[in-house]
């Protein structure tokens, strides 16, 4: 049986590989430009934001994601990335006290003293020893490689249920692909040039020549670890109705900065660059109305998540074709 996915980033380059384990013959097209999973460094973290949500599927999200990190090593394939550990620190009694109501039985943490490298004045740490980071672009490389899916450099222009028109990078004239079963997974771009209204959210992580910490530190901004250096991330621009080419967004990168300086000494640091990436919500998972499959809208958790609803969805559509190869 025949499948094409739509988009390379972390949600199609799971999907394809989840694919490739059930035995499809797979496409993917991949326009390959203002992926969100390039993002240089990715927090595979279950404890969210500012309030310290967890989301159902986040403890089960981070195993898989490390299990499927270390098949692909296994398989030879190099994914920068570290399962270190995480620490929050937490600026008052009143923020640990939030973290700690949302918390799950099953989340191994420990609350720990503030301690260098974290900047003076936190009240609290709470330390996450199962979570970590991961490169997102070599993460995607290696999926896309194992899945033994052949990769078209190109724009899927149009698509049904089992046709997907596209418009190959090449210059060449349209080409069309016949299966049995369309994934779309095109992120925010992707959503927006298909004609769709949705909430993006365009963010950017400043490169750094180091790692100002051994451990990534999140609260507010976050500092991590990547296999060349560090980053400083993430900016959260307003909420738009579609995506937009990056701008430099000066006045965020500002705000970004004295986050940084809160969590750690930025002293002696270099900015080596910028990337911008847009976030999609929204999440998809599943058949449409129109009988195409879709995995998008994973907005700030497509790591944590991506690679377990993928493997989901590959699941329930060999169920749905009566694929019993990918039914385990
Ligand atoms: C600043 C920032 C920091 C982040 N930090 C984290 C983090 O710490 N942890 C975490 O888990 N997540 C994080 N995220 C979120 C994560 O990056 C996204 O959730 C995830 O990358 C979305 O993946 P995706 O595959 O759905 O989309 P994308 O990565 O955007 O991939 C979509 C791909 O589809 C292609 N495409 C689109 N339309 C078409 C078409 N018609 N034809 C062919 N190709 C097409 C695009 O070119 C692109 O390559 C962060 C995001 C940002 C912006």
């Amino acid at each position: 049986m025949k499948a094409v996915v739509i988009g390379g980033g972390v949600a199609g380059a799971a999907v394809a590989y989840f694919l490739g384990q059930a035995g499809m013959e797979t496409t993917v097209i991949d326009a390959g430009t203002h992926a969100a999973s390039h993002v240089p460094s990715a927090l595979i973290n279950p404890v969210r934001g500012q309030s310290g949500q967890v989301d159902a599927d986040a403890l089960e999200g981070m195993h898989f994601t490390w299990g499927l990190i270390r098949e692909l090593e296994t398989q030879g394939h190099r994914v920068p990335h570290a399962r270190s550990g995480v620490l929050r620190p937490l600026p008052d009694d009143r923020s640990r006290a939030k973290f700690g109501s949302h918390l799950p039985a099953g989340l191994n943490h420990d609350w720990v003293r503030p301690a260098a490298p974290l900047a003076p004045g936190w009240a609290h740490v709470l330390w996450l020893p199962e979570a970590g980071w991961v490169a997102g672009k070599p993460l995607c490389r290696a999926l896309l490689a194992a899945s033994g899916a052949s990769v078209v450099a190109g724009r899927a222009t149009a698509w049904t249920s089992d046709r997907v028109t596209v418009q190959p990078a090449d210059q060449t004239g349209p080409a069309t692909f016949q299966a049995d079963a369309v994934i779309f997974c095109g992120g925010s771009a992707g959503s927006t040039w298909a004609g769709e209204t949705a909430t993006h959210r365009m963010g950017s992580v400043l490169k750094l020549d180091r790692a100002v910490s051994g451990l990534p530190l999140s609260f507010g901004a976050y500092l991590s670890p990547t296999d060349q250096g560090g980053v400083l991330g993430g900016t959260f621009e307003a909420p738009a109705p579609g995506w937009r080419p990056p701008e430099l967004p000066l006045k965020s990168l500002v705000w970004l900065l004295d986050k940084g300086e809160a969590l750690a000494n930025l002293g002696g640091v270099s900015v080596t660059g910028r990337w911008t990436g847009s976030r999609l919500s929204g999440l998809q998972a599943g058949p449409d109305e129109r009988g195409v499959w879709r995995l998008s809208g994973l907005g700030s958790k497509g790591f944590l998540l991506g690679p377990l609803l993928a493997a989901r969805l590959v699941h329930d559509l060999c169920q749905s074709l009566g694929h019993s190869a990918g039914v385990t």
